[in-house]
Parts: C-alpha cells; structure tokens; sequence
C-alpha cells in the first residue's frame, strides 16, 4: 500500500510532543533522553501504521503510547514471580527464598554503614567472618568457620588452599556434575590438584581408597551426589572409615555435603539428608555446604571443620575474589538465628514449606476452587507430588494437593494459557501435566493466595473473548 502522504505529514515532531503537559511530565519522571527516545519509537510506530494504511493518531495517542514505551522499559528486569510449581528449591527461580527477619537484617546493615570489618571494642579494623563464625561452630560443632559467596566458591577454595599440586582421592560415583557446570573433575583441574579415581560407580570400599594412597596424597573428597540416586546394588565408604583412614595417614578429609541440611528431614517425611553436624562428629576436617538450598538462606558457600584447615583457606589469595558480600553476610546471620532458636520451620520459608500440614495445602486448594466456582470456573483438586528440588534429596516427594484445570475448561491451548500466567505483571509459573494444568499451594506465599485466585479469573474470563 502507497503510504498516505498527508497522514504522515499531520505528525507532530519530536519537540512539539515534548512541549506539551503529558510530554513535560515525561521528561520529569523519566528524564529528557529517555522521553525524548520513547517519543521517537512512538512516533516511528505510527509510521508503521499510516504506512499500513491507518490515519494520524492524535497527539495524546503518540504520548500515551511513548508514556507505555517508558513504563515498561523502567520495569525492573529482575523482579518477584509467584512459584506454583510444587518445586520449593526452584534454582530458576531464585532458589530458597528468605526469611522477614533476613530480609530486614539485610535492609539495616546494607542501607547506611555497618561494622562489616571493624572491630568495635578495639577502634580497629576487623574481620567479616567473625560474624557468623561463632554460631556456625554452635551450630555444626565445628571449631572454626568461613563463608564465601556460594558453595561452588567454598568447594575451589578449599581444594586451592589444602591440596593444589597434590592428589586428592575420589569414588567414581561421585565424579557428578552438578548442573550450571559445575562438574566435580573440572573443579579439582581447576584448584590445581591431580585427582585420583577409585572404585566402581555403583560400589567403592576403603580399601579401594587405602590402595590408591601415595607420597602425594593430600586429602580424600567426598562429594553429595545431591541431584540424582544411584539405586540396586551399591556401596559407598562412610565417613567415619573414610576419616580414619585419612588421619591415620596424616592426611585430611574434606566433604561437599551440597545443601548444607541442619535439621533431621526424616521428621518431615524424607529419606535422611545428612548433616554438617554429624559429618563433624564423624571426623570430617572439612565440609562445605551451600547457603540457599535446604539452609533456607542467601546464596553463599559455607565451610566448616578443623580450626587449622579453615585458617589456611582463610588466607589463601582466592579467599578475596570469593569473598561473601555484607547483604549476604547479614541474611545468613538472621538465617542461623532461627535455627539457633529453634524456630526453623516457622520462620524460614523452605522449612515452612516442607513442615506445612498436608490438610492445610488441601484446604488451601480447596478455597481457590470455592472462590474460582464463584465466577463460575470449573475447576478441581487433585493429589499430587511437590518436591524439594534444588539438587537436594533426589526423588524424595511430599505428597501435595493441587488445583487442577482440564485443557477443556481454558477458552485457550493450556500452553498458551501458562504463557498468559507467565507474562503477567506479577507472573504466575505453573506446570502442565497430562493435559491439566496445575498449581501447587505449598510453594506459593500464602499472602498471594488471593492474587493467584484473581489472575486465573482475570486470565480466564478476559481468554475467553480471543
Ligand atoms: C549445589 C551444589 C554445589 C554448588 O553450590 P552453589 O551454592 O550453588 O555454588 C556444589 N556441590 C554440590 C554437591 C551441590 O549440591
């Protein structure tokens, strides 16, 4: 189509949209250069149109338009989104989500200036660790502790600082990736130490570790297969052996014990998870663990285990380039507070998730198809599985019920209607399984109950007119 030439020249330009009030205002909020940018995209958009045949829009149409352009740019890229998974230690989606108390340490300390590394009795300065040392030693029964910015950090460091140009011993069934590339052969390359396989991927005994030790053995590694089982007919070297062999030989042995569990999951209906507490006890020297998996805090890597261990990964070079942030340092701080409390399961949201009754999730479930029924959508509840996710306790379930919506009572494909949940403002991720859509309660805040309620009704009753 020949663009209608008269329609293009009745636009406005540039600087007679920003010399009206909506233009002023625009450049007021958002500042001249982006105003200015948003004007020309609207403006360019209405060539577009005029091209394809429409008319001039009139010019509170171009500003509305530009007003739409900035909206939506100004949007924070990184923002919240409701988890109706059924997945509680969603790496996508943030991992382990905060505590309140957290959440306000980490407001208090990181607003003004903190004594992050000043030590106030002395006037001097001082060290970040000494913040959460002492109750990571209450808490695990360690004699020493550090922090870095995840576990992935913790692990390198550690082997950098107690075995670089040594052989470090490994079962092949523990060689795992981890997913994000973090795959256990490429870390130990990278820490500078030659790593000795033993065993078989299903089986490895200590003699299979006796045998491998040499003149340049540093320390035998133990690693948490964390995100997959191996089933049927395997063994596996406890701790305890595996310690006693390692101090015999004046060697040290060190775990990554991956999500860093302080409770006894078994209490809440999963397999046993085991603890950095009683990898202590057992002997271990060295465990590391993360600070966002079943800790149910900030994303940081945390080591415990032998004072003089800790005192040389505390000072070799990489401990600056990992070092854990104050923001995170003081959201780990409130974190252990609530285990030291006691109050874990009510106050950490992870733990409250895992805790929750399951007659709670199902009267949950229960209310959003009570108030979905009340505009007149069908819908159901239906039993299922949530998991712990995360690569922590693999296959272990906590049995759940969801809100169920059949593929028949969406006016779109269930695709696209998980597209529209998603693409919200405040964006909704369910799943799909078997032609039903679902959402589960137990990972969903329960101050956004009536939000999620709202948004399938919003996106239900508007889906119907496409
Ligand atoms: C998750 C995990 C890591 C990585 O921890 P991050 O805190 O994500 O860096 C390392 N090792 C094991 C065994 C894990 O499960």
């Amino acid at each position: 189509m020949i663009p209608d030439q008269n329609q293009l020249r009745r636009l406005p330009s540039v600087d007679e949209l920003l010399q009206t009030p909506t233009g002023q205002h625009l450049v007021a909020q958002f500042s001249r250069d982006l105003a200015v940018r948003a004007i020309r995209t609207s403006l360019a958009q209405a060539r577009i149109s005029i091209s394809a045949g429409a008319s001039c829009p009139p010019l509170t149409g171009l500003l509305v338009k530009a007003e739409d352009i900035l909206e939506k740019e100004q949007q924070p890229h990184l923002h919240s989104v409701i988890n109706a998974t059924g997945v509680i230690i969603n790496t996508n989606l943030g991992r382990a989500p905060i505590s309140q108390e957290a959440l306000q340490a980490v407001q208090t300390v990181s607003h003004g200036y903190s004594n992050l590394e000043y030590d106030l009795t002395i006037g001097e300065r001082g060290s970040r660790h000494t913040h959460t040392e002492a109750l990571l030693r209450e808490l695990t029964g360690a004699e020493a502790a550090i922090v870095t910015n995840n576990n992935a950090a913790a692990v390198l460091l550690s082997l950098s600082a107690l075995a670089h140009g040594r052989e470090v011993i490994i079962s092949r069934g523990q060689l795992v990736e981890i997913g994000g590339g973090f795959r256990v052969p490429d870390v130990m390359r990278q820490s500078g130490c030659s790593l000795v396989e033993v065993g078989t991927t299903n089986r490895t005994r200590i003699q299979d570790y006796a045998n491998a030790l040499t003149e340049q053995t540093a320390l035998l590694l133990s690693v948490h297969p964390s995100n997959f089982l191996i089933t049927g007919f395997t063994e596996s070297t406890p701790l305890r052996e595996l310690a006693e062999l390692a101090h015999n030989n004046g060697l040290l042995v060190m775990e990554d014990l991956g999500s860093g569990c302080l409770l006894n999951s078994e209490q809440y209906g999963l397999t046993h998870e085991p603890t950095p507490q009683e990898r202590i006890a057992e002997g271990t020297d060295i465990v590391c663990f993360s600070g966002d998996k079943l800790l149910g805090g900030p994303q940081a890597g945390i080591i415990v285990g032998k004072a003089d261990s800790i005192a040389s990964i505390g000072r070799h070079p990489l401990m600056r380039a990992v070092r854990i942030d104050k923001m995170t340092l003081a959201a780990l701080e409130a974190t252990l507070r609530h285990y030291q409390r006691g109050e874990a399961t009510t106050h950490i949201p992870v733990w409250r998730m895992i805790a929750i009754p399951p007659e709670k999730i199902a009267s949950r479930a229960t209310h959003w198809v009570t108030e979905l029924q009340k505009h007149g959508i069908n819908a159901h509840t239906q039993h299922g599985m949530s998991t712990i996710g995360g690569g922590s306790l693999p296959g272990e379930t906590l049995p759940t019920t969801l809100l169920a919506l059949d593929a028949m009572r969406v006016p779109l494909s269930l695709d696209e209607f998980a597209t529209r949940l998603r693409l919200r403002p405040h964006p909704i991720i369910t799943r799909i399984s078997r032609d039903v859509l679902l959402l589960d309660p137990r990972t969903v805040l329960e101050e956004q109950d009536d939000e999620v309620v709202l948004a399938l009704v919003g996106e239900l009753l508007t889906g119907a007119n496409h």
